[in-house]
């Protein structure tokens, strides 16, 4: 039977880079060395991290203003980071909440005692519609504006076409859809990805940082590993970095380049997202409750409006080889992960299988 992972992450990887993969785990004849062993200070990793930075360069066309480091502790510890490095002057982050991780991201910001200013939130709205920037928002009191451009667990995504648009500096959490759709990255002063959801395996996070930013900051009781310009000046080998999902991110960009790029992403992840979507709008037994213009192209949440019977049909679904559909525990319901690496053919074995659901009904 083909199956399929609807994951929200760690997602779905594509299936040459499993191969890949699985080769490079048995001892290498030249080297006497798997992959999982091989030391960050060899030749070999050297080629395979400068290559990843320079991949990733291209395909997100960074310019040389910004730094490009590769991180463990997930987008999480990013949460954590990004307060520690920029909120030095006001201590106060202006956010969006559009969700669960904008929330995290409040928490995590205010326990290092800085003041979170939410100014706008779509809580009551169930995340199913994205917050505005209000006009009157003073830049000049924050050291900067948090957003989360895609909701993983809701659904809704601020797209380059409806960014905030800020006087002040701009932080984004892209861990669920960079590389996914094109963002410019010039837009913002820092982005940053956990490496599970578009890029890779768990394990490895990815952050782009306006250098010049940085310059600006005193970063007196920060801690070395808390710094990003530690990372920076060794090359995310200020300490033993993530070797094996380096690897892996590496291999995973190389077949971005290979089917197209960003470009090409887009367009499919477009197609993909638009075929579900058209389904479920049709649909009288299922419904997509994100407001249209906000729709997520990776992470598609839906329900028939009865959260249990929503389960008995998740279920169904494994059994039919369609795997992790289950919203977010957070919300129930259905969510259809469909990253960079998932094919179409997923998308109709999913309408196929909701279809007959419906039909039973
Ligand atoms: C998954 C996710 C996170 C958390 O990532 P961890 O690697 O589990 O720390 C943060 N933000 C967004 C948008 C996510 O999708």
């Amino acid at each position: 039977m083909k199956t399929y992972n609807f994951s929200a992450g760690p997602g779905v990887m594509p299936e040459e880079v499993i191969t890949q993969i699985t080769q490079a785990f048995e001892t290498n004849a030249h080297t006497h060395m798997s992959i999982i062993e091989i030391s960050h200070r060899s030749k070999q990793f050297q080629t395979i991290i400068t290559g990843a930075e320079k991949k990733l360069r291209e395909l997100m066309h960074i310019s040389d203003e910004y730094a490009v480091v590769f991180l463990q502790g997930g987008g999480s510890t990013q949460f954590e980071m990004i307060p520690l490095n920029f909120a030095t002057k006001h201590h106060n982050i202006a956010l969006l909440d559009s969700g669960n991780f904008a929330e995290k991201a409040a928490e995590a910001a205010k326990q290092l005692g800085n003041k979170v200013t939410i100014l706008n939130s779509t809580k009551d709205k169930h995340y199913q519609k994205l917050p505005l920037l209000p006009d009157n928002f003073d830049a000049t009191s924050a050291d900067y504006l948090h957003i989360v451009t895609n909701n993983t667990i809701e659904g809704a995504t601020f797209h380059q076409n409806n960014l905030p648009k800020t006087a002040g500096r701009l932080v984004a959490d892209m861990s669920s859809n960079i590389l996914a759709e094109p963002y410019n990255v010039s837009d913002f002063d820092a982005i940053f990805a956990g490496g599970q959801k578009n890029l890779g395996p768990a394990g490895v996070t990815v952050a782009i940082i306006k250098k010049s930013w940085l310059t600006e900051q005193d970063l007196t009781g920060v801690g070395p590993m808390m710094r990003y310009q530690n990372h920076i000046d060794k090359q995310s080998m200020y300490n033993t970095p993530p070797v094996f999902a380096i690897y892996a991110l590496n291999l995973v960009l190389d077949w971005v380049i290979q089917q197209g790029g960003v470009t090409e992403m887009y367009r499919r992840n477009l197609e993909k997202a638009a075929r579900l979507y058209a389904y479920l709008d049709q649909s009288e037994f299922y419904t997509a409750p994100v407001e249209v213009s906000a729709r997520s192209l990776t992470n598609i949440v839906f329900t028939t409006g009865d959260l249990e019977q929503d389960k008995v049909i998740a279920k169904q679904a494994t059994e039919a080889g369609l795997f992790n559909l289950n919203g977010h525990r957070s919300v129930g319901g259905f969510r259809a992960s469909l990253y960079n690496a998932q094919p179409m053919s997923a998308v109709d074995a999913l309408i196929a299988f909701l279809q007959k659901v419906e039909q039973q009904a």
